[in-house]
């Protein structure tokens, strides 16, 4: 990712665009709506989030034994896990393998860590063509536009918007249901696999004790693209390893539930290593730390590290809502972008991710595995004032107003409209043109007070 504070702030103007705005909030509400009526069937939602957070935080103390066993135990499956420090590491390790198989075609599946290595543009320049398995991904593909939820890849999108995205490219009718387009786009990736030979995905879950990759999804498409390509290569941060295969029965239903609002997902596939009797002939897992060990080093927003890549946090996020997908520039958006983005890859430069945030708590209120997301963007925004790397204009507006307002006198001065003035030139450069404070009596309190006197 390269996003700067202004970047950030232009692409949020998006925010006042009320078509869009009424398009993430009616896609984001349809979520809230799945998600109460999945929440039915659980009779302890918070006892179950409760074994959620413990399992997470064993998993996270133990993180070391967890991996070096997950690396025995899948190399014994047969499969090869190979470790990577950086997404430059991991994008060598992918074009190696392919290049060595002569691979010049690839599926993906709808992956965040994908994203997070930016796979698609790495492998457009090396000429290594790619398809994206998923309905959404698939017609955002075809104008290379990035997924806006790490979720619902075009939740920014209506259905004539796909329609007309996936009209431009292939002979579909422009005024296709939304059935025909997915029965559509099913047909094309189903072309595509049988002829591609290799496929790459992300993780949901590592199994340390028996070396099993977990895979979920509702389309199906990943179970298809895994077990027709010769090669499959899976990419997951070092987090996602978990002791074992029983853990599964808290994660897999808070994940689709808090995902969805399904009790489980369609398809959940956990792969042991190659096929013993056919495809994929060869299996890889790369392991990637991408700066998760400079997450992993800070006490409190190490938890961060449990987030099991459900989205709800993004989908209630009030800021996201206005906000959007790309003004994040990054695959981690909404409140796990706001703490992790700062922490991994440069709190200087993204420290400006902090303040995107009200405060309001509903992502901690929904977290399947009760991260206090909130808490932690305070934190962050804690660590942007003791290492001084905010913004030094907004600093020194707040320090003038402070020393203002502490004194009477000062408040009462006769220069006092003068300053409000500055104050208000001052606002302009550090919040937008579109703030204003608040107007000022003409007279203060304790002025008006001795008058009525
Ligand atoms: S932080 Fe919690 S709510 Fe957000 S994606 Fe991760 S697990 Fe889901």
């Amino acid at each position: 990712m390269n996003g700067t504070k202004a970047t950030f702030l232009e692409k949020s103007e998006i925010s006042f665009d009320e078509e869009h705005w009424q398009k993430i909030n009616y896609n984001t509400s349809c979520y809230e709506k799945s998600f109460a009526k999945g929440k039915v069937n659980y009779r302890d939602m918070e006892l179950e989030k409760e074994r959620a957070y413990n399992l997470s935080n064993k998993s996270l103390m133990n993180l070391e034994k967890l991996l070096v066993d997950f690396e025995t135990h899948f190399n014994k499956n047969g499969g090869k896990v190979l470790w990577a420090r950086d997404a430059e590491d991991a994008r060598k390790l992918i074009f190696d393998l392919l290049t060595r198989e002569k691979v010049n075609a690839v599926t993906r599946s709808n992956s965040t860590v994908l994203d997070e290595i930016d796979i698609n543009a790495f492998l457009g320049r090396k000429n290594i063509s790619l398809t994206e398995t998923g309905f959404a991904r698939f017609a955002l593909q075809t104008k290379n536009l990035h997924a806006y939820h790490p979720l619902s890849s075009a939740i920014h999108l209506s259905k004539e918007e796909l329609n007309g995205l996936l009209t431009e490219q292939y002979k579909l009718k422009p005024d296709s249901s939304p059935k025909q387009m997915v029965n559509f786009v099913r047909y094309q990736v189903s072309e595509k696999t049988n002829k591609i030979h290799a496929c790459l995905t992300g993780a949901n879950f590592l199994l340390s004790d028996e070396g099993g990759v977990v895979l979920t999804e509702n389309e199906g498409n990943i179970l298809k693209a895994t077990s027709k390509a010769k090669i499959h290569i899976a990419v997951a941060g070092i987090a996602k390893v978990i002791p074992s295969m029983d853990d599964l029965s808290v994660l897999l239903p808070l994940l689709s539930s808090h995902a969805t609002g399904q009790s489980m997902a369609a398809f959940n596939n956990i792969i042991f290593g190659p096929s013993k009797t056919g495809n994929p002939e060869q299996m890889y897992v790369i392991l990637l730390n991408n700066d998760r060990s400079e997450l992993l080093s800070h006490e409190k927003q190490r938890k961060m590290m449990s987030c099991i890549h459900c989205s709800a946090c993004v989908s209630v996020c009030p800021i996201y809502k206005n906000i959007g997908g790309y003004a994040y520039d990054s695959s981690y958006v909404g409140p796990m972008g706001s703490v992790m983005t700062p922490l991994m890859h440069g709190l200087k430069e993204y420290e400006y991710l902090t303040s995107a945030c009200s405060l309001c708590g509903k992502c901690t209120e929904i977290c399947p595995v009760k991260i206090p997301l909130d808490d932690l963007i305070i934190e962050n925004r804690h660590l942007v004032a003791t290492e001084k790397v905010g913004d030094a204009k907004l600093e020194s507006m707040f320090k003038l107003m402070i020393w203002h307002c502490k004194s009477r006198k000062r408040m009462d001065s006769p220069l006092f409209m003068k300053k409000i003035e500055i104050k208000r030139y001052l606002n302009k450069q550090t919040w937008g043109d579109r703030r204003e404070l608040p107007e000022f009596a003409p007279k203060s309190f304790s002025q008006w007070w001795k008058e009525k006197k």
